[in-house]
């Protein structure tokens, strides 16, 4: 059997027409969403990953700032200006890139943050509208895997979910996603006993571990639907010997670029074994920063009342 490739780049590709056509809507009616993003220090990801959200929000015609601060800013002046961006009206979204410097109090300064404006969903408020099935923003990635689920057909309603991975920013949401939708989710982790075999129960199964290609063929029950989360860059030949089946394709690939990205799914064992899955690159990630564009609209619309569903089908 070969999977159905469930390919990111196009769904956020017809997202993000949506959002320029809901955009031109919102500006019409004099509202134009605006996106602050901050960044402190200079971590070259960081850069790069700012740098390309603002990229996007002015592609999109949104309003947007970068504001660089240096890296020994301290919690007390970074407060301030978080207090300062709440307080203006023409910022819907801020953006706390992270990390923050190991001076700074990462969650005293996400919890400043606006719950009306927390566009990556981190808020403790927005964590409980999410628990609660309320109208709220939700964190990036996970909204993202609920979009591809949704706009591939794949049925959430009675499904079984395993999620392997627990964290605040991929696991939990996605998991209380999965159960906003109906399906019956089963949360796993590093403690998790005999986890090849809860995983193989799932139709769906979600992989944010940070593990390169730990979910090999026997986690995937024949015809299931993954989706890889993971990021992982092999850089030495040797890993890619370990993990590629047939390591020739990749090796050529890691002597002309230098790295090869993996998920935390075995992509030959996935591409035999599964109905459809996302890969990588080109399956979750490209969503992510498509789907803070849809929290800055969405914010901007809850800040003023116009509420639009979004996410959790009935
Ligand atoms: P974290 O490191 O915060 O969490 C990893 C989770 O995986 C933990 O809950 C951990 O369990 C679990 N885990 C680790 N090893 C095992 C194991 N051997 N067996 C079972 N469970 C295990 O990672 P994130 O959630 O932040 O990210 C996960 C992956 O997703 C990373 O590769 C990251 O780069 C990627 N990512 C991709 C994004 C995208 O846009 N595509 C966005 C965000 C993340 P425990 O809690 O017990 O330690």
């Amino acid at each position: 059997m070969t999977a159905r490739i469930l390919d990111g780049t196009k769904i956020r590709d017809t997202i993000m027409e949506e959002l320029a056509e809901q955009i031109r809507d919102l500006k019409g009616a004099g509202i134009t969403p605006g996106l602050a993003a901050v960044l402190v220090g200079e971590n070259p990801a960081s850069q790069i990953y700012v740098r390309s959200k603002v990229k996007t929000c002015e592609s999109l015609g949104l309003h947007s700032e970068k504001i660089e601060w240096p890296a020994d800013t301290s919690t007390e002046r970074l407060l301030q200006l978080v207090r300062d961006l709440n307080s203006r009206d023409e910022i819907d979204g801020i953006l706390v890139q992270l990390p923050l410097p190991p001076q700074v109090d990462t969650k005293a300064i996400l919890e400043a943050v606006s719950p009306s404006k927390d566009v990556d969903g981190f808020h403790p408020v927005n964590i409980g509208n999410l628990v609660s099935g309320r109208l709220g923003l939700v964190p990036c990635t996970p909204a993202g895997i609920i979009e591809v689920l949704r706009r591939s057909g794949i049925t959430m309603q009675g499904a079984r979910a395993v999620v392997i991975g627990r964290s605040d920013i991929v696991g939990k949401p996605v998991a209380m996603l999965l159960l906003h939708n109906h399906a019956t989710v089963t949360i796993c982790h590093s403690k998790t006993r005999d986890l090849a075999t809860v995983a193989r129960e799932g139709d769906i199964l979600v992989a944010a571990m940070g593990k390169a290609a730990f979910v090999t063929g026997e986690f995937i029950k024949p015809g299931a639907t993954v989706i890889d989360v993971g990021i992982n860059r092999l850089t030495t030949e040797e890993e890619v010997r370990r993990i590629f089946h047939d390591p020739a394709p990749p090796l050529e690939k890691l002597r002309s670029k230098g790295s090869v990205l993996v998920g935390d799914v075995q992509p030959e064992d996935v591409q035999e074994k599964a109905g459809a899955y996302t890969p990588v690159p080109g399956g979750v990630g490209p969503l992510t920063i498509a789907m803070l564009m849809a929290n800055t609209v969405q914010a901007a619309r809850l800040r003023r009342g116009v509420h639009r569903a979004r996410l959790v089908d009935d």
